[in-house]
């Protein structure tokens, strides 16, 4: 069996949120363990694509990333369609980007796949003395709304595998 057969199972994942928040970050921390601390130059949709191991599964997961298309408003209904599970992303100090998530969740709805598993992230926790979010509230928030929720440090690398390896075997558990 050739190596890129070698998965059971391809799940399209997308990142959501403000600009600035870091879903760059976690993504590249998931997939190449790298941090980078300027800002990105170009624009437009990419995705990149790890394989992990869940229990017996081999799971390709394809994470698409806005690309600075976010500012813009121009994130199409190609960018959601077929995925099947969502980071929505926030930063812990900035409290506009968690006010937010709502409008973020409801274009998620209106454009996933019905049975999309969302994972409410709460981002850089390295700047703690910053924190205008309050972990409690976010946390009740994604109760409410039947979301997973973490909090992360793509700069530390805090639960950055936690919060994508959930949300895939979560996929898995629904899915798979
Ligand atoms: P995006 O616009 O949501 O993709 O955010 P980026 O990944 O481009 O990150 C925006 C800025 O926040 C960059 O300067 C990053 O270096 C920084 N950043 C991202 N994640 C973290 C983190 O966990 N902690 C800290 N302190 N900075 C972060």
């Amino acid at each position: 069996m050739g190596s890129e057969f070698a998965y059971n199972f391809v799940f399209k994942v997308v990142l959501v949120g403000e600009t600035g928040v870091g879903k760059t970050n976690l993504l590249s921390r998931f997939t190449k363990n790298q941090f980078t601390l300027d800002s990105r130059a170009t624009i437009g949709v990419e995705f990149s694509t790890k394989t992990t191991q869940l229990g017996e599964a081999s799971i390709r997961a394809q994470i698409w990333d806005t690309a600075g298309l976010e500012r813009y408003r121009a994130i199409t209904s190609a960018y959601y369609r077929g995925a099947v599970g969502a980071l929505v992303v926030y930063d812990i100090t900035k409290k506009p980007t968690y006010e937010c998530v709502e409008r973020w969740l409801s274009e998620l709805f209106d454009h996933a796949h019905p049975h999309v598993v969302v994972m409410l992230v709460g981002n850089k926790t390295d700047l703690e003395s910053d924190r205008c979010v309050a972990t409690e509230e976010a946390r009740q928030y994604a109760e409410k709304k039947a979301l997973l929720f973490v909090e992360t440090s793509a700069l530390e690398s805090t639960n950055v595998e936690v919060a994508f390896n959930s949300v895939l075997s979560e996929i898995h558990r629904r899915l798979g």
